[in-house]
């Protein structure tokens, strides 16, 4: 194929053996699908927000309206949570089939599509009745048995990039669920582990040059995670407008109404104010930049 950078560790060969449905037939090739009736890869910008956590019912209530009304397509958050350590703080409470309950609740009421993580293929029945998404967190990127049974479901999936993963590894485990027939897939960045010289500046780097590799590869569509990858709600602005000029078909943030006391990752998540701000901002850019739109009007 042409135009593609020279450096790469993936090789035409790996194209058409390792990755051929993840791959593009030719340079102009991008999947364009609908999702709940939001369409992927095409002159919309998905937003998908809402808290880490399904920490309540109200909680999960209050942002649904909130976003929704602010102009999020998808309300986020995990009932189901990795957690990097298995300590618990007092306030963190995982609501697992609980807070999948509420999604559903919300969902009907509120009417907004939801995106929630998915661990255990145990829970795989009741996920997938209320996801209109299926979320493959960062922690199982490569647990192919998981990603196999996700993509056997027929729902579409959000396959995030491990912390440690290259391009390579990520578009082999998007592979795995091409390859059941399932080609709702999309991509999301979220930040990935850096070395000690980066270390004072933050926990993950945020990797946009992978939006343009990933689209010389591959058709899929590629969101960007600004919130776990800077960690840092104060970045989370700047970042965000980056993913957008980056070429982002899509952007995840992490809004809750009192982000000092969101139950996980406190330090991330932005307030409804600068959320609706942040969506005017995407919105003039991605006009501005490629006459797409981000607020449906
Ligand atoms: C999340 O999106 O809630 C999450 C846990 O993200 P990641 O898997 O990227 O850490
Ligand atoms: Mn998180």
């Amino acid at each position: 194929m042409d135009n593609k950078f020279p450096g790469k560790d993936i090789s035409d060969e790996d194209v058409k053996s390792k990755f051929p449905l993840v791959a593009k037939k030719n340079i102009a090739h991008k999947s364009v699908f609908k999702i709940s009736g939001v369409e992927f890869g095409g002159n919309t910008i998905p937003i998908f927000a809402g808290p880490n956590m399904v920490e309540s019912r109200e909680l999960i209530f209050d942002v649904a309206k909130n976003v929704k009304s602010i102009g999020a397509h998808f309300l986020r958050g995990g009932a189901f949570k990795p957690l990097t350590f298995p300590y618990r703080s007092e306030k963190y409470n995982e609501t697992r089939l609980d807070g999948i309950t509420w999604l559903k609740e919300v969902k009907k009421e509120i009417g907004i599509p939801i995106i929630t993580e998915i661990m255990e293929e145990k829970y795989l029945d009741e996920i997938a009745e209320t996801a209109d998404i299926l979320q493959i967190g960062s922690r199982n990127m490569q647990n192919y048995p998981l990603i196999t049974a996700c993509a056997k479901s027929g729902k579409p999936i959000m396959l995030k990039r491990h912390y440690g993963a290259s391009l390579r590894d990520w578009l082999g485990a998007a592979e795995y669920i091409l390859v059941e027939g399932n080609e709702k897939v999309i991509l999301c960045e979220r930040g990935v582990s850096v070395p000690h010289t980066h270390r004072s500046t933050s926990r993950f780097l945020l990797d946009l040059q992978v939006v343009p590799a990933a689209k010389e590869m591959t058709h899929l569509p590629i969101i960007v995670d600004p919130s776990h990858a800077t960690f840092w709600r104060p970045w989370v602005k700047s970042m965000s407008l980056a993913s957008i000029a980056a070429g982002a078909d899509g952007i995840m943030l992490e809004v809750h109404p009192d982000p000092e006391n969101s139950a996980v990752d406190p330090l991330q998540p932005i307030n409804y104010q600068d959320f609706k701000e942040l969506i005017k901002d995407m919105d003039k850019l991605a006009k501005t930049l490629f006459n797409k739109k981000i607020i449906n009007t």
